[in-house]
C-alpha cells in the first residue's frame, strides 16, 4: 500500500488549543492566538512575549466540532484503508485535555465523535464485513491496567509481550467488538467510571495516569464478483487500522507539586514517560534511525501505531491566564521540540 503524505512531511503534527477562561477565573490577555501562531506574555515580569507556531492553533472560541473537522477527521478517515493514527492530548492538569478527548454530553470531544464517525462510515461498505473493536487502558506508574473491566483483581497490571512476528501487544487486554454507537457509549461510560473509581480507591487523581482508548477497524474485502460455482476461489483479505486516542497525565512541573514518597514515584513515572514521548515524536519527525520506543511502556505499546505507516497528532492544551504562564511556556516548548522545523 502506498501512503500519500500531504504537504509538509510531518508524521506527527503538533497543534495547540487554548481553552477559554472559566467562570471563577479572572480574565487577562496574556495568551493570544493569531492564525497558526500563539503568543504568551509574562505580565508579571518584563512583559516578555514568547511566540510559537504550529500546524494549527485553536483559540478559546474554538468549538469541539472545529477541532474535530479541521484536524481529527482528515487523519482518522484513513483507518478504513488500514492506516493507523494516534492523537495525544498534552498539557498541565486543568488545561482541557479531558475536555478535548472526552468532552461532555453537550460538547462531546474527540472520542465520541470518532466513534460516531466509524459507525456512520461503516454504512459506506454494505458489501464488506466491517468490524470495530475497542480497548481502553490506563498507565499509572508504568503499570498497565484494563479500563474495560473493574480494577479488582488486576494486581500489578498487564504485561507487554511480543509475538513471533515481533508484534507488540498488551497481554490479556480486553478487546471488545462493538456493533453500534449506543453500545460504544455504554461501554465507554462504564470505563470512565472504572477509571475514576480506581483512582479514588488508590487515593490518586486520574490526572496522574495516561488513558489510551483504541479503535481497531477491520474491513474484510471480498472480490467484487465472486465466482458463483467456486467459492474457494474468492480471494479474501482484510485491511486493519487502528486509532489511538490518548488523554495524557498532567505535564505540570512535578517538583512543585506535593511531596511524599508515593507522589514522587508518580511524578518520576510521569516525567519520564512524557520525556520519552517527546523524544519519540522528535525522532520520528527528524526521520532518525533510532527511535527510543522501548524507553517507556506507553511508547512501546504505541510503537506499531507511531512508526512505519502511521500518522500522529499532538494537541497541546493551554490554560489562559498569567498564573499558567510557566506551565504554558513549558508545554509550548515541549511541543516545539516535537515538531519538524
Ligand atoms: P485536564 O483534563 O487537562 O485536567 P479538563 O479537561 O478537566 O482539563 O478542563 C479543566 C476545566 O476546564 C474543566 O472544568 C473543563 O470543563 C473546562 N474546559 C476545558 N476546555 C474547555 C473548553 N474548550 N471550553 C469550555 N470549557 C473547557
Ligand atoms: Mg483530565
Amino acid at each position: 500500500m502506498s501512503i500519500k503524505k500531504s504537504g509538509v512531511d510531518e508524521k506527527v503534527k503538533v497543534v495547540c488549543r487554548v481553552r477559554p477562561f472559566l467562570d471563577h477565573e479572572a480574565p487577562d490577555d496574556s495568551v493570544a492566538v493569531e492564525g497558526s501562531e500563539i503568543k504568551i506574555t509574562n505580565q508579571r515580569n518584563t512583559n516578555e512575549i514568547v511566540s510559537f507556531r504550529f500546524s494549527s492553533c485553536h483559540g478559546p472560541e474554538a468549538k469541539q466540532v472545529d477541532i474535530y473537522e479541521q484536524d481529527v477527521q482528515p487523519m482518522i478517515g484513513k483507518v478504513f484503508s488500514g492506516m493507523d493514527s494516534t492523537i495525544f492530548a498534552y498539557g498541565v492538569t486543568g488545561s482541557g485535555k479531558t475536555h478535548t478527548m472526552q468532552g461532555t454530553e453537550d460538547e462531546p470531544g474527540i472520542i465520541p465523535r470518532v466513534a460516531q464517525y466509524l459507525f456512520q462510515r461503516r454504512l459506506d461498505y454494505p458489501k464488506h464485513t466491517v468490524k470495530v473493536h475497542v480497548s481502553y487502558m490506563e498507565i499509572y506508574k508504568e503499570l498497565v491496567y484494563d479500563l474495560l473491566i473493574p480494577r479488582e483483581g488486576q494486581g500489578a497490571g498487564l504485561s507487554i509481550r511480543e509475538d513471533s512476528s515481533r508484534n507488540i501487544f498488551v497481554a490479556n487486554l480486553t478487546d471488545r467488538e462493538i456493533n453500534s454507537l449506543e453500545e460504544f457509549d455504554h461501554i465507554y461510560n462504564n470505563a470512565c467510571k472504572n477509571r475514576s473509581t480506581a483512582s479514588t480507591k488508590m487515593n490518586v487523581s486520574s490526572s496522574r495516569s495516561h488513558a489510551i482508548l483504541s479503535f481497531q477497524v477491520t474491513v474484510a474485502m471480498d472480490n467484487d464478483e465472486p465466482q458463483k460455482d467456486d467459492d474457494s476461489d474468492t480471494e479474501q483479505y482484510a485491511l486493519s487500522g487502528k486509532i489511538n486516542l490518548i488523554d495524557l497525565a498532567g505535564s505540570e512541573d512535578n517538583r512543585r507539586t506535593d511531596n511524599g514518597k508515593e507522589r514522587l514515584a508518580e511524578s518520576g513515572a510521569i516525567n519520564k514517560s512524557l520525556f520519552v514521548l517527546g523524544q519519540v515524536v522528535e525522532s520520528i519527525n527528524a526521520a532518525s534511525s533510532r527511535i527510543p520506543f522501548r524507553d517507556s511502556k506507553m511508547t512501546r505499546i504505541l510503537q506499531p501505531s507511531l512508526g512505519g505507516k502511521a500518522q500522529g497528532m499532538m494537541i497541546v492544551n493551554i490554560a489562559p491566564g498569567q498564573s499558567y504562564f510557566m506551565d504554558s511556556y513549558n508545554s509550548l516548548n515541549f511541543a516545539t521540540k516535537s515538531k519538524t522545523i
